[in-house]
């Protein structure tokens, strides 16, 4: 082992560096300082060699024994770490503070199959008392102790033989402190079974006095030491036992026998090994074959993990220091909070990786692609990474910092999921709307299964993106899926009222054109006055009305319209049928064509003979007598276009034509004809009153004037001719 023969140098250093920083940490690192303060380079080191996430996998030692005992050479050689020593030729103290390193194992990287030791053995060499000045460093001893105490499993004791059965030595004060320390951790900690493993090695053996004798003789020191402490109350009558386990060995002398040194310490060093054999068991005195077992009983692990153990120890000292009750459930617990928040917020750093770009796109309202297995896989990672790095301390701040953090996430998991179906409502609704929109415009499209088929078809999109974003049901949807669908049907109700009004539009276009017709319309009816002219054209507008609303209710019923909405359209069909015509009669009845058709059939009767030849008035022809028969012919039209009625002077039966207005429909209707008088209903004057009678009077008037003057054109023409 080259490590071990180049200690006996100037400061020991032997140049094996742990971790990767530039001999940073060559002689491992310094946890407590010269000036007994704690540092801040654990978590560096902890990290450099690669303990700090190894959870609960790693192990702590400490050593103990007065100043220049040998104690860092043992550690040197049984760990190969690079621990300052003493040179021999200059007798000064080199550990100042507290140190810490890891062991390895040279052999196992060699020959992996051989027994080896343990991995992460972390182990701290103690400044030691110089047993010529106490005072000071018995505080520092005092807490160092306490340090080691509340940190580590195992504590090595580092004794010379000829020191064994001294009871008033050093060592045995050191032992004497570690015992009252013990007993102090224990006033608070009642609870937790809380155990060390004393390991005793006994330097420069000479082989005298056999191990087994200087086993005794410590343990019955030991016992003493034990019942001479005043003991707090509720531990009067522990025994050492309850708290510690023994174990002991011994060292040839380094520089008299090393061969046997070196030989021992490579054999001491396999009990570091892992894995506690099942024989292990104790012995009733508490002394430990740890030859057999091993050192590392999981009693002993402190149970902190491995990357909590800087905050934690970096706490103990600062208790200790400030005199201040070492609790270390209390202490537990705070390390568990502050190292839960750590963690938490590296969680959430890992959430926000996946999720801020989310929260980001928001303002846009649009359905977020890819948005459910996003959020699943970000509140999966944060979780499983808090549970594993968490979960390995303090139960109970565990418990409640998980919580917080799932509320936290689920919190705003929950406003993507609102926005998600707020906008997957909107996409729904409006797909919806187009495609029943263009399907209506496509021919022979039925609109009730184009609703039912889009229907589905966008729900079964929301749902599918709603399951996608509720994580596993987390988020419940119900009432926005019933909100969709609500908006759904209002949605195919409207399109449904607007395509309905649309063809009640081209009906009543169909109709006017009809009614407008110069074929068979009654803008031709018109063209021949008789008394049969208004029951032609009621007997036009009923058959025209009703041959319409047939291919009206065939329109409707495809559009999934309901009996009362179809009963509704028919019905104000009807009633703006009969609006049309009435304004397409006022048309044909304004004054100025009837006169025009009045003269013409005047003239027809007075201008022209039967043989439809002009007539020429001659003198002594019975002018006067033609006229007035004409005329009387003419004026009897009048009164028969004043009101529309059918033969016998019978009013048209409108009312059961149109038919009573349907539940539901009086308001519109009421509003349709705000502005004018009903010309549908059967009590309003207007309805078959085509001429007033002041109408009546201008138009016989006019009629009277224009045939008057042919009369006087006619009587002029014979004068004339009389004349030549
Ligand atoms: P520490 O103060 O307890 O850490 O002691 P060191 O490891 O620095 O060693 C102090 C001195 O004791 C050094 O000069 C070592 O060479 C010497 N030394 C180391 N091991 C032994 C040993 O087993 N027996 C004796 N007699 N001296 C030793
Ligand atoms: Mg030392």
């Amino acid at each position: 082992m080259a490590a071990a023969d180049g200690i006996n140098g100037a400061n020991g250093a032997n140049g094996t560096s742990n971790g990767d920083h530039d001999g940073e940490f060559d002689h491992g690192t310094q946890v407590i300082d010269e000036n007994k303060e704690f540092t801040q380079t654990m978590p560096d080191y902890l990290s450099a060699t690669h303990v700090l996430q190894a959870g609960f996998s790693y192990h702590l030692i400490s050593v103990f024994g007065s100043q220049s005992t040998g104690k860092s050479t043992l550690l040197n050689h049984l760990f190969n770490t690079s621990f300052p020593v003493m040179s021999e030729s200059k007798r000064q103290q080199t550990t100042k503070g507290i140190w810490m390193s890891l062991a390895t194992d040279p052999e196992a990287s060699t020959d992996p199959g051989k027994p080896h030791m343990a991995d992460n053995i972390l182990v701290m060499d103690v400044e030691g008392t110089d047993g010529r000045e106490r005072g000071e460093d018995q505080d520092f001893e005092r807490k160092s102790a306490l340090f080691a105490l509340a940190t580590s499993e195992v504590l090595i004791v580092n004794i010379w033989e000829h020191q064994v059965g001294l009871y008033q030595g050093a060592n045995m004060g050191l032992l004497k402190t570690v015992f009252e320390v013990n007993l102090q951790l224990f006033q608070k900690d009642k609870s937790t079974v809380h155990r060390s493993l004393l390991f005793f090695v006994i330097r420069d053996h000479i082989g005298h006095t056999p191990l087994e004798n200087l086993k005794n003789t410590l343990m019955a020191d030991l016992n003493n030491i034990w019942h001479g402490l005043s003991k707090p109350p509720g531990l009067e009558s522990s025994q050492i036992s309850d708290f510690f386990d023994f174990t002991f060995t011994t060292l040839p002398h380094k520089l008299l026998q090393p061969d046997q040194f070196k030989a021992e310490t490579q054999r001491l060093k396999l009990r570091f090994r892992e894995e506690t054999p099942l024989n292990a068991k104790q012995a009733a005195d508490g002394v430990l074959d740890t030859a057999e077992t091993g050192v590392f009983l999981p009693a002993y692990h402190r149970r902190i993990p491995a990357d909590g153990l800087p905050h934690y120890a970096g706490n103990i000292w600062r208790m200790i220091t400030e005199n201040k009750d070492l609790d270390l459930p209390t202490q537990q617990e705070l390390l568990a909070q502050y190292r839960c928040d750590e963690i938490s917020t590296a969680c959430v750093e890992l959430f926000d990786e996946i999720i801020t770009p989310f929260e980001t796109a928001l303002n846009q309202k649009i359905v977020q692609e890819n948005l459910g297995p996003s959020m699943k896989s970000a509140l999966d990672i944060a979780i499983s990474k808090f549970t594993e790095e968490a979960g390995r301390y303090h139960k109970g701040v565990y418990k409640r910092k998980l919580e917080d953090l799932q509320k936290k996430l689920q919190a705003r998991l929950r406003v993507l999921f609102v926005a998600q179906l707020t906008a997957a409502h909107k996409t729904a609704v409006e797909i919806f709307a187009d495609t029943i929109q263009k399907g209506i415009k496509r021919s022979g499209a039925d609109f009730a299964s184009l609703v039912t088929e889009t229907r589905a078809a966008v729900l079964t999109d929301f749902i599918a993106e709603a399951m996608a974003c509720s994580l596993d049901n987390m988020f419940i949807y119900t009432e926005e899926l019933k909100a969709v669908e609500k908006d759904l049907d209002d949605r195919a109700t409207r399109l449904r009222g607007e395509e309905m009004a649309r063809l009640l539009t081209r009906m009543e276009k169909s109709l006017r054109s009809k009614f407008t017709s110069e074929d068979d319309g009654a803008a031709y009816m018109f063209k021949t006055i008789s008394p049969t002219l208004y029951p032609r054209v009621w007997t036009l507008f009923t058959e025209s009305v009703t041959s319409q609303v047939s291919v009206f209710t065939q329109r409707s019923t495809a559009l999934n319209a309901t009996m009362e909405e179809n009963e509704q359209a028919v019905y104000q069909l009807k009633k703006r049928a009969w609006r049309v015509l009435r304004a397409i009669l006022d048309e044909e009845t304004k004054e100025q064509s009837l006169i025009t058709r009045l003269m013409g059939y005047f003239d027809k009767d007075f201008r022209y003979d039967e043989h439809g030849v002009p007539r020429v008035w001659k003198a002594g022809e019975d002018i006067e007598g033609t006229f007035a028969k004409s005329k009387e012919t003419v004026l009897k039209l009048i009164p028969e276009l004043a009101t529309f009625k059918l033969e016998e002077d019978k009013q048209p039966p409108l009312t059961e034509f149109i038919g009573e207005a349907p539940p539901g429909l009086e308001e519109a209707v009421a509003e349709e004809d705000d502005d004018e008088e009903d010309v549908t209903s059967p009590t309003s004057a207007k309805t078959f009153t085509i001429l007033t009678p002041g109408r009546i009077t201008s138009l016989t008037e006019s009629f009277n004037r224009q045939a008057d003057q042919a009369f006087v054109d006619a009587k002029r023409g014979t004068i004339s001719s009389v004349e030549q």
